[in-house]
C-alpha cells in the first residue's frame, strides 16, 4: 500500500477549476446557478476530504436545459452538414488531446480511479471520437421498390430525433459520457446530460473544453444534482425525445416508468453479475490475471466485471494458489499515487454495501480466502477496501447473485462445461463474461452457450466502438457501439414521392 505523492503535481488548470466556489451546471454554453441556490458537496474518495460543491440542480434547471437544447436542435446547429460535424469531432479529438491530462487529474480526484490507469484509457477515448467522426458520414436510409400503381420512388431517410437526457454513473464519466455526446455530434441531435452526484466534475469541465472547441451553445448541457431530483426531471420531461442511460438496473427501472409521460425510447446500460469460465484447460498464465483483473479493475466498479469465476474443479487448488499470489502485487493507493494500481470505493455508503457482503459471504458458508477488511493506515480516511476472495460459493449464494460493484471475487467450481453454462445463465443478468480454454470447440460452445450480450475468449473487458457492446436479460438494450449505436440517435422516415 503506498501513498507517497510526493512527485504529484497538480496542472495548474485542474487546480483553478477545482478551485472554484460552486460548479455550476453549464447550460446555453455557460454556467448557470441552481434555481434553488443549493448546492451538494462532493468528496475525494481518496481522503475523506470534500473535494468541491456542485449545484443540486432539480425540475426548474433540468427545464432550462431542455428548452436551451431544443432550440439548439432546431436553430444553426441543424444546419450543419455531415462534413462540418465530422470535422467537428476531430477537432474535439485533438483537444481532448491536448486537455486530456488535467481532466483525468480531475476524475481521479472526483471518482478516485488511479491516474494510472485513467492515462491508459486516453487510447480508448481517441477511438471512440473516431469512430463517431465516421458515423456523422455514415447516416443513410434505402431506396425501396414499391408496388404502387405510377410513378413513384420510395426511400427511407434517417434523421436526428431531437433532445438526448442523458443519465450517467459515477464508474468513469470522463470516458463514458462520449458514448453519448459522441453519437449526438455525429447524428446532429443535442443533449442535456445528468452525471452522478457523486463524479460530476469531469463532466461538467469536458462541456466547457467541447464549447470552447466549437459546440454551439445549447448542443450539449450538464446538470448537476440528484437521481431522485435532476435525474427523475429529465427523465420524465415531456420535451425529451430519448433517454441513454447507464446505471442500476434498479434505477433503469424508475426511467422506464418515467419516460411513459411521452412514450420516450429509451437505451439502458444496466448492472451485471458476469461468470467468467475456467476450464481446466486454459493457460493459466493467461487466466489468472485477466480473471482477477477482470473484478478487481477500478476496484470493482465495473458493470461487466467477471465477479463469478467458474473455475473447473480439477484446478480450483491450482487456480486459487496462483490467483492469491498474483494479488500480492496489486497496490491499492491514493488515487494520485502512481503506484497504485487500485483506488478507493466511490463513497462511504457504497464501501459500507460493499463491506456487508463480507458478511454475507461468511454466513452463506463461502470462505473468505483474502481480504474482506477496510483499509487503514495511510488509506485510512479514504474508502479503501482490500481486493477480497471467496471461495466454495455457490450460485444461490446472494455474494453470486448480487451485483456488489466492489472489488469482491467469489470462485465457484464446476465438473463439465454443460454444468459451467447452466451456471453462467442462473443469473437475472446477462451482461459480459468470458471462457478460458485452449480448446476452441470448447470455446465456442460457450459462447453460444451463454445467454449475455458480450463475451470474451482468453481475454477479459477489450471494448471497441467499432465492434460494440451491449446486454441483455435485466442488462438493459439499446446498443452501445458498432452502427447500431447511432440507430438509438435517429429515426427513420419513410417517403413516398409522385414522380
Ligand atoms: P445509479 O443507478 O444509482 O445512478 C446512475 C445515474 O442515475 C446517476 O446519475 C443517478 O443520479 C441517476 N439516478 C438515480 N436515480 C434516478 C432516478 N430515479 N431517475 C433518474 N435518474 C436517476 O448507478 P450508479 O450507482 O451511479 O452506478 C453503478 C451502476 O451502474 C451499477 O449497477 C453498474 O452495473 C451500472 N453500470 C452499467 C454500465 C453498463 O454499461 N451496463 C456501465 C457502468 C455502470
Amino acid at each position: 500500500m503506498s501513498t507517497d505523492l510526493q512527485n504529484f503535481v497538480l496542472l495548474d488548470s485542474a487546480q483553478s477549476f477545482l478551485a472554484r466556489e460552486v460548479h455550476h451546471p453549464f447550460v446555453d454554453g455557460r454556467g448557470v446557478p441552481v434555481d434553488s441556490g443549493e448546492t451538494l458537496t462532493t468528496v475525494n474518495p481518496s481522503t475523506g476530504e470534500v473535494l468541491a460543491r456542485i449545484g443540486a440542480g432539480g425540475e426548474s434547471d433540468i427545464d432550462r436545459a431542455v428548452v436551451a437544447a431544443r432550440r439548439a436542435f432546431h436553430g444553426q446547429w441543424s444546419t450543419w452538414s455531415p462534413y462540418e460535424r465530422q470535422a467537428l469531432l476531430t477537432r474535439i479529438a485533438h483537444i481532448m488531446d491536448d486537455r486530456f491530462d488535467e481532466l483525468i487529474q480531475i476524475e481521479a480526484l472526483d471518482m478516485g480511479a488511479p491516474v494510472t490507469r485513467l492515462r491508459n484509457s486516453k487510447a480508448a477515448l481517441m477511438k471512440m471520437l473516431s469512430f463517431f467522426s465516421t458515423q456523422a458520414g455514415n447516416i443513410s436510409g434505402e431506396t425501396l421498390m414499391n408496388g404502387i400503381p405510377g410513378d413513384i420512388a420510395t426511400m427511407t431517410l434517417k434523421a436526428p430525433v431531437g433532445v438526448i437526457g442523458g443519465i450517467i454513473p459515477w464508474n468513469g464519466p470522463l470516458g463514458g459520457q462520449f458514448w453519448i455526446i459522441g453519437a449526438v455530434l455525429a447524428s446532429g441531435c443535442t443533449t442535456v446530460l445528468k452525471p452522478s452526484e457523486d463524479a460530476s466534475l469531469s463532466v461538467l469541465r469536458t462541456a466547457e473544453i467541447l464549447h470552447e472547441a466549437g459546440v454551439p451553445a445549447g448542443v450539449v448541457n450538464v446538470v448537476t444534482g440528484l437521481g431522485k431530483d435532476a435525474g427523475n426531471a429529465l427523465a420524465s420531461h415531456p420535451d425529451v425525445d430519448r433517454i441513454a442511460f447507464t446505471g442500476s438496473t434498479q434505477t433503469g427501472r424508475s426511467i422506464i416508468k418515467a419516460s411513459t409521460v411521452n412514450i420516450k425510447g429509451l437505451q439502458l446500460e444496466l448492472g451485471g453479475k458476469s461468470a467468467d469460465i475456467v476450464c481446466s484447460d486454459a493457460d493459466l498464465d493467461k487466466a489468472v490475471p485477466g480473471a482477477a483483473m477482470g473484478v478487481f479493475a477500478n476496484s470493482g466498479q465495473i458493470c461487466f466485471a467477471g465477479t463469478r469465476v467458474l473455475v473447473q474443479r480439477s484446478i480450483v487448488d491450482q487456480f486459487t494458489e496462483r490467483l492469491l499470489k498474483y494479488m500480492d502485487e496489486i497496490r491499492v493507493g491514493h488515487s494520485l499515487d502512481d503506484a497504485a494500481t487500485l483506488g478507493p470505493i466511490i463513497s462511504q455508503p457504497q464501501l459500507d454495501k460493499v463491506m456487508a457482503y463480507t458478511d454475507i459471504g461468511r454466513e452463506e458458508g463461502a470462505e473468505l480466502l483474502r481480504g474482506g477488511e477496510r483499509l487503514g493506515g495511510d488509506l485510512g480516511s479514504g474508502y479503501f477496501m482490500a481486493p477480497t476472495v471467496f471461495g466454495g460459493v455457490s450460485n444461490d449464494m446472494r455474494i453470486a447473485r448480487e451485483e456488489i460493484f466492489g472489488p469482491v471475487l467469489s470462485i465457484l467450481p464446476f465438473d463439465d462445461v454443460d454444468e459451467a453454462i447452466h451456471i453462467a445463465n442462473d443469473s437475472d443478468y446477462g451482461l459480459g463474461g468470458a471462457v478460458w480454454s485452449q480448446g476452441l470447440s470448447t470455446a465456442m460452445r460457450v459462447v453460444r452457450g451463454v445467454h449475455t450480450g458480450t463475451m470474451w475468449v482468453n481475454c477479459y473487458g477489450y471494448i471497441d466502438p467499432m465492434v460494440g457492446f451491449g446486454g441483455t436479460k435485466l442488462s438493459g438494450y439499446g446498443a452501445k457501439g458498432n452502427a447500431a449505436h447511432m440507430d438509438n440517435y435517429l429515426y427513420t422516415k419513410c417517403v413516398y414521392m409522385e414522380l
